[in-house]
This record gives structure tokens, C-alpha cells and sequence, in this order.
């Protein structure tokens, strides 16, 4: 039934002009005849009535004409503005052609010409004059948020300090726990922390969003965060705030501060962590090697790096290996080398993995010290993954894994032709850009993106499920499995250790029932078990089709 109904159960669906100006409720010329008298359309509308379809086939038509990839990206988010059961239609029906422009790589360039393509405003900006009135601004809210999208705009994907104009990532981001895992549109609002920027470029830009004033620091940073919490917590009891995009020196310190008081977790550290082990978790069931006799070596010791490094401990501990022999099984080369326990310059972060090893200078030189089962790349620079690097792997494993995680594309560690290419086809291979299909000695590899969307939507969805009051690493780990395990068998005969992206939406809900599976286990539901979890979690999943 079409209808808005108010809090006591009247219909509330304004009529006329004001229906068709508000993007959730809005079909434009997909109204019915019998809608179109009920609500007072006649008139506003063109007189032939388009379904929903039809209407998805124009959009369609209208996108695919375009070349340049941002104004697609402001086609479809004023598309978004306007109607948005059918930008979650088009987006749902499309993934695999959508998912790159509503996020990466073209969000990555929407951030950066944020204040040049701006049209309206969507979801809140908290800027550092807010403090004292954070949750009055809340309120303002029209929703009742089940989840938060937070950045504040420090390391917005490769490309650094972005300011305010990094609300595209959170914003990109819900639509996709909305598209991916059916979260509705009204649960999810996007917030970015305007503590100032410390980038130039966007100060002297004159379309610049933000306040043209330096990053806040130290305690005048922390309070103004702690306030938005605390704020955000008591405004939308047992919403899930997900962090996004911070700088490595606030990152972990955020989490590692309120991981065990609310719900909350990191994508980039965390989501990231669970995809990679999905996938390391996929290669296994081709070579039939044992997860605890994986050495995985990074080149990078970031935020993803450490994530994936943190994860996989919890999951060969939970394999049954002590916690000091899972460390011993990740190592990770940083721009300076090896990290290892005698150097004086690492981050905190880096300490769990620094071992008692002599300094090795280049990663081909740690590849064959260290001989890995695994290389994962994620240090956001192009091309290390050399012919020589790969040639080395696939000479000291009858089957290496190959993770060429750096986005963009640029800066891809290899590209997926050079991974099956110098390793004779027998490298297990996963990138974090697109790459297509390669045909090699007469064989097409079909290489698949280890990317976090197949994670962090049925995270959330899971999270709202079942109320859960934390998320855990248990939960990150049940979901790497899940995912690993949806993979077919076809799918890895053809070298692809994700599953296809068009079913993203079966696996979003099967992997927010394990997350439930968990919080219900583990004491953490806001709510009974239901007697059925994935029924109901499916229940909750908005379906923008009608
Ligand atoms: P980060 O800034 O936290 O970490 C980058 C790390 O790389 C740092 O430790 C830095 O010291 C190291 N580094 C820089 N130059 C280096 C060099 N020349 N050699 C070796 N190490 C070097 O960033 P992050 O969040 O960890 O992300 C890193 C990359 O991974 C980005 O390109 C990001 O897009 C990508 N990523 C991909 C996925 C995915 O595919 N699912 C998920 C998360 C991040």
C-alpha cells in the first residue's frame, strides 16, 4: 500500500507538490491513475503513466549515454534527491555497473570536486563551532537513525585531507548498506565532523564546504568527538556508528577508545580485515592448505594491513593456535622495510607485528627471507608487485595468494593480467579495483574485488537485526566465514575467490544472520532470538521494488 502513516496509524502522505518533492515517497510519473486522484497529482504530471520499470529502463538509457564517470555520479545522486525507491531500484538491479559510481573509484573524485558539484545537502554536517549544541543539531534529524556513517574527513580513501567534502564517502557509503543489504534508507544517516582541514587547496578553494580553518587537535579534537558520541547514543538509542576514513593517528585510538562502550567499528580497519580473510579463506579451498600454516606477508602496515593482521590472529587462535605463533604468521614491510622489532620509528599500531627478525630493506628481498604464503598489498602504491615479486611467489608456492588490494587503480599493487601472467596462471588473485576477465594459456580467469561492500552492509543489517549493543571481532570472523562459504565451487574454478556482486544482497542477509547468530549467543541482542534469524532478518530488508 502507498501511504505515509502518522504516529497514530492516520494517513500522512502529503498530496500534491509536496508529495512530489519528497524523494521518499516521490514516483513521479510511475503514480497511478488511482494514486494520482488520491493524492491531488493531476496536473503536475505528465498524463501517461510510466511503472516503476519503465521508469528504471529511462534512467538507465539517460546514464549510459553519458561518458564522463562524475556526471554520472551527479546524475545519479540527483536521481537520489528526487525519487529514491527508483535510484535503489537502479542500483540494486545494477550493482556491478553502479557500485564503482555511487562509491569507488568515482566517489574518490566526487569528494574532491565536492563543493563544485554540490546541488543539496544530505545527512548532517557537525562542524567545530557545534560544540555545546551537538545534540540539539541531532534532533533536527527527521529519523529515527539506525546507523551512522562518521568521518571526519582526514585520509578520504588514498587521496588524504578532504575536509568537509568527504561527506561523499558516508553518504556513497549508506547507499550501499541500503542497496547491498536492503538497510532502510531512513535508518541510515551520513554525518561528517567538520574539526577543520588541513589541505590547502580546498582552503583557497572559493567552493570549498568546509570552515576554512586548520584540523583541531589533542583534547579540543577528543571532546568534540566524545560529545558527538555521547550525543549521538542519546538521541538514537542503540544506533551503530561506523567510522570511515580517519587519519591512522586518530583511527585506532577512536576505536580501540569506544569499541567496548557502544556499538561501533571501523571499516577500514575491520571490514577490511574481514574481506581479506574471506578471501584468504576462498584461496584455501582450492590449494587444501591449512589456515594456521599461512604466512601472510603486507606490503603496507595501515589501517587495512593491521586490521587483516588483527583478525586473522583472532581467527588462527580461534583455530586453536597460541597468540604469539597467529603473530608469527604476519609480517608486514612499510616504507622503511621490514617492521621489526629493532627499529625505533614505528607507530603503535605497527608494535604487535614488529618480530625479532634482522632488517630487511625491499619486500622482494622479505619475500624470499620470510618465503609467504600470501602477499597483500596495501600501501596505496602502484605497481610493487613486479614481475621479479610475483615470479619469486609462484617459485616458492605451487598455488600463491596474490592480493592487490590499493585503490584506485592507480595505485594497484599489479594489475590482474601481470598476477596470472608471472606466476603462470596459477596465482589466487584478488584486487581492490575492477579488473576483467584475463585469458591466459587458454584459460579465462575471472579475478573478482575483495571489497568491503561485500562485508560492512550485512554487518550493519545484522547489527539493526538484532540490536546488538557491540561488534565484535567474533562477529567480523563469522562473517569472513559466511562469505567464504557462499562462494560456488564454479566460481573458484574460474579463479574467483568472492562471489558474484548481483548476489550481494543473499549474501548481505546471511551474513547479518551470523552477526545476529553471535549477538544472540553471546548476550549482546537488544531483543529475543527469533525462532528463525535469517527470516528475520530478511524481514527488515527494504526492497525498493514495487
Ligand atoms: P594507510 O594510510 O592506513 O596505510 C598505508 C600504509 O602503507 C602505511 O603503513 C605506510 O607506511 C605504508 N606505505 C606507504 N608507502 C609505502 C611503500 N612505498 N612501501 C611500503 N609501504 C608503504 O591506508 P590503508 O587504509 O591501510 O589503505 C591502504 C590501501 O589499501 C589504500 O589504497 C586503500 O584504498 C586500500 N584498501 C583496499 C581495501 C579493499 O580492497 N577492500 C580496503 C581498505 C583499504
Amino acid at each position: 500500500m502507498y501511504e505515509k502513516t502518522n504516529t497514530c496509524g492516520k494517513d500522512a502522505t502529503p498530496s500534491g507538490l509536496a508529495l512530489l518533492r519528497d524523494p521518499a515517497l516521490n514516483r513521479g510519473t510511475g503514480f497511478t491513475e488511482a494514486e494520482r486522484d488520491k493524492y491531488n497529482l493531476r496536473g503536475f504530471l505528465p498524463p501517461h503513466v510510466h511503472n516503476q520499470e519503465e521508469q528504471a529502463v529511462r534512467v538507465l538509457t539517460r546514464l549510459r549515454a553519458l561518458t564522463d564517470p562524475l556526471e554520472k555520479f551527479v546524475a545519479l545522486n540527483a536521481l537520489h534527491d528526487r525519487n529514491e525507491s527508483l535510484y535503489f531500484r537502479v542500483l540494486c538491479d545494477n550493482i556491478d555497473e553502479m557500485q564503482p559510481l555511487v562509491y569507488t573509484p568515482t566517489v574518490g573524485l566526487a569528494c574532491q570536486k565536492f563543493g563544485h558539484i554540490f546541488q543539496r545537502p544530505r545527512g548532517l554536517f557537525i562542524g567545530a563551532n557545534d560544540r555545546g549544541r551537538i545534540a540539539q543539531l541531532l534532533r533536527n534529524w527527521p529519523y529515527q537513525a539506525g546507523i551512522i556513517v562518521v568521518t571526519d574527513g582526514e585520509r578520504i580513501l588514498g587521496l588524504g585531507d578532504l575536509g568537509a567534502n568527504g561527506m561523499g564517502i558516508p553518504v556513497g557509503k549508506l547507499s550501499l548498506y541500503t542497496a547491498c543489504a536492503g538497510v532502510h534508507p531512513q535508518l541510515c544517516l551520513p554525518v561528517t565532523i567538520d574539526v577543520g582541514c588541513n589541505n590547502t587547496a580546498m582552503l583557497e578553494d572559493p567552493f570549498y564546504v568546509g570552515l576554512r580553518q586548520r584540523r583541531l587537535t589533542g583534547a579540543a579534537y577528543d571532546s568534540l568527538l566524545d560529545e558527538f558520541i555521547s550525543a549521538a547514543c542519546e538521541v538514537f538509542p542503540g544506533v551503530t556508528i561506523q567510522f570511515e576514513d580517519f587519519a591512522n593517528h586518530n583511527a585506532f585510538r577512536l576505536l580501540k577508545k569506544y569499541r567496548d562502550r557502544i556499538c561501533t567499528f571501523n571499516d577500514d580497519i575491520q571490514g577490511t580485515a574481514a574481506v581479506a580473510l574471506a578471501g584468504i579463506l576462498s584461496a584455501l579451498r582450492i590449494t587444501g592448505g591449512k589456515f594456521t600454516e599461512q604466512k601472510l606477508l603486507f606490503l603496507g602496515a595501515g589501517e587495512a594491513a593491521t586490521g587483516i593482521c588483527d583478525l586473522v590472529v583472532s581467527a588462527m587462535m580461534a583455530h586453536g593456535l597460541p597468540e604469539a605463533a597467529a603473530r608469527q604468521r604476519c609480517w608486514a614491510v612499510d616504507s622503511r622495510g621490514l617492521v621489526v622489532k629493532s627499529r625505533t620509528d614505528l607507530a603503535e599500531h605497527k608494535l604487535p607485528y614488529a618480530h625479532d627478525h634482522a632488517p630487511v630493506g625491499d619486500f622482494l628481498s622479505a619475500i624470499k627471507t620470510l618465503k609467504p604464503t600470501a602477499i597483500v598489498g596495501v600501501a596505496a602504491v602502484g605497481g610493487t608487485f613486479t614481475q621479479e615479486v610475483l615470479e619469486e611467489m609462484a617459485r616458492i608456492n605451487e598455488r600463491p595468494i596474490v592480493f592487490a588490494l590499493s585503490n584506485p587503480t592507480s595505485k594497484a599493487e599489479c594489475n590482474a593480467e601481470e598476477a596470472y601472467r608471472w606466476t603462470k596462471g596459477r596465482a589466487l588473485f584478488a584486487c581492490g579495483s575492477p579488473f576483467d576477465p584475463v585469458k591466459f594459456e587458454g584459460r579465462t580467469y575471472v579475478p573478482r574485488q575483495g571489497n568491503n561492500s561485500y562485508i560492512f552492509p550485512g554487518v550493519g543489517l545484522g547489527a539493526i537485526a538484532s540490536r546488538t549493543r557491540r561488534i565484535t571481532d567474533e562477529m567480523f570472523m563469522g562473517a569472513a566465514q559466511t562469505l567464504a562459504q557462499l562462494v560456488t565451487e564454479s566460481d573458484l574454478a574460474q579463479g574467483s575467490l568472492y562471489p558474484a556482486l548481483p548476489r550481494i544482497r543473499e549474501v548481505s542477509a546471511h551474513i547479518a544472520a551470523a552477526v545476529a547468530e553471535t549477538a544472540y549467543r553471546c548476550g549482546l541482542a537488544g531483543k529475543p532470538k527469533p525462532a528463525d534469524v535469517l527470516a528475520d532478518v530478511r524481514a527488515q530488508m527494504f526492497d525498493p521494488h514495487y
